[in-house]
């Protein structure tokens, strides 16, 4: 059997770009991946207790752009769902990202939304040039404040201290002087109704797909006949880490099942400052499930495992140009994803970068053409 693309990794970035080879436009494709399911980072199953837990950690899709979120419909309905997260400080569990609440409770004040701005330009350090994940936090609300729920949050996440880390990184987190305690700002927050797995089977259920798990590349690539290959792993490990290793941060998750109905206010509680883990997280906020039971999660991060996070530092960026120039020069081979680029993506973006990488390979003119699937023909 001979495949138009072979594509290693069942992801978002290998599943999108299937799902559209595949039904836009005729190519036979053949996705691989090492672990036993589909959906990458993003798997959710039902456990013993039959509760939808995701695997490896708290996945919620939320995006700005109305081309990811009208592609992704195709495959799933949706749960609307609003992220919150309470950050465990000083004996309270208090709003995380920082707002008005957060602040008046922690050091029982009455600010108003004015007062409070008024008293971030107060506390707030001046930083000439913002560089840093420190610098970015500083200058907006002072050190008590990033003490007390990003430098030790940081520390345990990374390993390394916010000032060690791009400004990307802390970045992530708006700072508000409003009551908004929803994590995310975007204009669609949704859970898939089904979860992600159930999304990701439609979207590679297709006769021009054919899946094969548990493999891994390096068990294929000599054996399978392909034109063209998109990969998705680790772009260091396809070049045999011929620069030397990219540094990723790993995690290990604890899950558990306890017996009661619920355990914590909302679906994330962050603990900046104690406990090994970083955070704990109960799915059933998210999913929206019924159950007498309840599934939670603890995040332990740690430096070896499989790689999570790329971590986002000037020296590693310099590192993966060198990966990058390679990865151009080497024909009918596409990188993408998470890992295949060395990017701090969310779900949303690595969807956007795959249909990007889609509409480059089909000639296509916009993302939108790409969505609908007009006049595409792969060339
Ligand atoms: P992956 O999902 O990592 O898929 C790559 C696949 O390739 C893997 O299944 C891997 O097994 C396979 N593979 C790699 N190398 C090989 C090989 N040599 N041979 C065969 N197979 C191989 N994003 C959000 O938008 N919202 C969130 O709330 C969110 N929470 C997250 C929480 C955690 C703990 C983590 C780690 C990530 C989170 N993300 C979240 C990010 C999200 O997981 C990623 O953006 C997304 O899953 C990346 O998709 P991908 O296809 O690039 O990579
Ligand atoms: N962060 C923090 N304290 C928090 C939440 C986040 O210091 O309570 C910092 C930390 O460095 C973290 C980054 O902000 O890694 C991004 O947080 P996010 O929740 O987006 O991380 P992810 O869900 O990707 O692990």
């Amino acid at each position: 059997m001979h495949y138009d693309f072979l594509i290693v990794g069942a992801g978002y970035a290998g599943s999108v770009l299937a799902e559209r080879l595949a039904t836009q436009s005729d190519k036979k494709v053949l996705v691989i991946d090492r672990r036993p399911h589909i959906a990458g980072n993003a798997y959710d199953y039902y456990n013993e207790d039959g509760i939808l837990i995701h695997l490896y950690g708290p996945h919620i899709f939320h995006t700005n752009s109305p081309e990811v979120f009208a592609y992704l419909s195709q495959f799933t309905e949706w749960r609307p769902y609003e992220h919150r997260v309470l950050a465990e400080v000083d004996g309270q569990l208090l709003p995380i990202p920082i707002n008005l609440d957060t602040v008046n409770k922690l050091y029982n004040k009455n600010f108003t939304e004015e007062e409070l701005a008024e008293y971030f330009k107060t506390v707030g350090e001046p930083v000439d040039v913002i560089r840093t994940s420190e610098d970015v936090v500083i200058s907006q609300v002072g050190r008590d404040l990033y003490q007390k729920f990003f430098q030790g949050y940081t520390r345990k996440q990374w390993g390394l201290d916010p000032s060690e880390l791009d400004k990307s990184v802390t970045s992530r987190i708006p700072t508000r002087t409003n009551r908004d305690d929803r994590y995310f700002g975007d204009e669609f927050q949704f859970m898939p109704l089904h979860g992600f797995t159930k999304m990701f089977e439609k979207m590679v259920s297709h006769p021009n797909i054919e899946l094969m798990l548990g493999t891994d590349y390096k068990q294929v690539k000599e054996t399978v006949s392909y034109d063209q290959l998109i990969f998705t792993g680790p772009v260091d490990e396809y070049f045999d880490h011929c620069y030397g290793k990219l540094p990723y941060r790993s995690l290990h998750f604890e899950h558990k099942t306890v017996d009661t109905e619920q355990y914590q206010p909302v679906a994330v509680v962050n603990y900046p400052l104690t406990n090994e883990y970083t955070r704990i997280t109960e799915y059933k906020h998210l999913t929206g499930q019924e159950h007498p039971k309840t599934s939670i999660t603890f995040e332990y991060p740690q430096s070896e495992g499989d790689p999570y996070y790329p971590i986002p530092k000037p020296e590693n960026a310099e590192l993966y140009r060198k990966y990058k120039q390679l990865a151009d020069s080497t024909p009918n081979v596409h990188f993408v994803g998470r890992l295949g680029t060395y990017r701090y993506y969310n779900m949303d973006q690595v969807v956007a970068q795959a249909l990007t990488l889609y509409k480059k390979l089909v000639g296509a003119e916009s993302l939108e053409e790409v969505v609908n699937g007009s006049g595409t023909a792969a060339k």
